[in-house]
């Protein structure tokens, strides 16, 4: 993203032509249906192909599997547009799920499912999280059972985002639950389109984030084709989490950044405009002492997060740098976004201005994709 005296590095000519069509799109055809998305708690169906067709959807895949054959910045042009509308849309949890299809699945299993998730024409949602298992995803308790050519699945997932209407579903489940550590853990991915046993709750009622579903999930004797495995080998669940919540935990911060930037543009012009005293607000000095230190925590924000994607551009984004970025940037989004709302006074506290919405929608960022708790031991614990 540019500002006045800076420009991200990963950005170039194409990226920027790619931002310009991207924000027309979500100006266009997502903003407007924004309001009835967050009162039905879910995007509209046909949001998806429509996203399919500009090319916002797996914009980081290879072209041959039907992506748009960009890069990790491609993605982050559409993180940072959502965030800059404030459109609740689920696409990076399709670009989650295409990653770990990309990197573990067969040739077929990239053809079949990839150009699909693409066109928007079947949707996703990753599925690890359990009643009794969220942190310690070594204690669930979803058991996929072999039996010859299937796994016999058993068990229920919540918090999924996207759950209501996939189609695949990437499920963590235990392939060997006398084993305790790690090992007993595998991905299976599970077409969930009239299939016996499979049941989805109804969207769950949160603080924000509203535009997007998230639901629990039953699986009572699912049967799966046992090739759905995901690389084949049982026990490699964990291992393989772990490398792909480098992605899913980047995009995370990505959305902050875009976040704190968002609340101090909107903040700034709000200050200019209110006027208390027979003044605006910017006037105070305590307002611009607040603003400088927003305005100071986002630009750090933003240059910490650039560095973060160019190493992830060239392959080099280790697994405890992510896990920084992602606590340090949600922390940073939080306090800075709250601190926007106490300088929009009772109005930034109204669900009308988008500050209070923000406020609300930044909230979970500190918690999923790993606690931020969680992101300092992996720190604390680092070489
Ligand atoms: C809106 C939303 C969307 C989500 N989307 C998805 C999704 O799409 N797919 C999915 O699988 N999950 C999803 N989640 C689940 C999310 O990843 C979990 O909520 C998160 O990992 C925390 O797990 P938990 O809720 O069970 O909390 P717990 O694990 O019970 O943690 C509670 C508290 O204890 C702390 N804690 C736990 N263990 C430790 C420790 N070892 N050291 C220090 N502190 C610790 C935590 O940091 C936290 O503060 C979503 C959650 C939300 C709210």
């Amino acid at each position: 993203m540019a500002s006045e005296t800076y420009e991200s590095p990963w950005t170039n000519d194409g990226v920027d032509l790619f931002r310009k069509t991207v924000r027309q799109f979500i100006d266009r055809e997502f903003v407007p249906r924004q309001g009835r998305w967050r009162e039905q708690h879910h995007a509209d169906p046909e949001a998806w192909p429509l996203a399919g067709n500009i090319g916002m959807l797996l914009p980081d895949v290879p072209q041959e599997y039907g992506g748009g054959g960009g890069t990790f910045a491609h993605e982050a042009v559409v993180l940072e547009e959502l965030a800059r509308a404030g459109v609740h849309f689920a696409s990076s949890i399709q670009s989650i799920v295409a990653h770990y299809i990309l990197a573990y699945c067969t040739e077929e299993q990239k053809r079949k499912w990839l150009p699909l998730m693409a066109r928007g024409e079947l949707s996703s949602a990753i599925a690890m999280t359990e009643p009794a298992a969220g942190s310690d995803l070594q204690g669930i308790k979803t058991v996929a059972r072999r039996e010859g050519d299937h796994y016999v699945i058993n068990g229920s997932k919540t918090f999924i985002t996207n759950g209501l209407r996939a189609g695949l579903v990437c499920l963590a489940a235990k392939t060997d639950p006398k084993t305790t550590g790690p090992k007993g853990t595998s991905l299976i991915l599970v077409e969930t389109q009239d299939l016996p046993g499979y049941r989805v709750g109804r969207p769950l009622e949160k603080v924000g984030r509203h535009g997007q579903d998230t639901v629990e999930l039953f699986f009572d004797n699912v049967r799966v084709p046992a090739s759905h495995l995901v690389g084949g080998t049982e026990g490699m669940g964990s291992f393989q989490m772990m490398e792909q919540l480098v992605y899913e935990r980047l995009s995370v911060g990505v959305a902050a950044v875009a976040a704190m930037e968002k609340a101090v543009d909107i903040t700034t012009r709000y200050v200019k405009e209110r006027i208390a005293f027979g003044k605006p607000l910017i006037e105070f000095q305590n307002t611009r002492m607040k603003l400088a230190e927003c305005r100071t925590e986002a630009y750090i924000g933003r240059i910490f997060l650039d560095d973060c994607i160019e190493r992830f551009l060239k392959g080099r984004l280790t697994p405890t740098a992510v896990a920084m970025a992602k606590y340090w940037l949600t922390d940073r989004e939080f306090h800075v976004v709250d601190e926007c709302v106490q300088l929009h006074g009772g109005y930034g506290y109204m669900s009308e201005y988008p500050i209070a919405r923000m406020w609300a929608d930044s909230r979970v960022q500190r918690i999923y994709a790993g606690t931020n708790e969680i992101m300092k031991e992996l720190i604390a614990w680092a070489q």
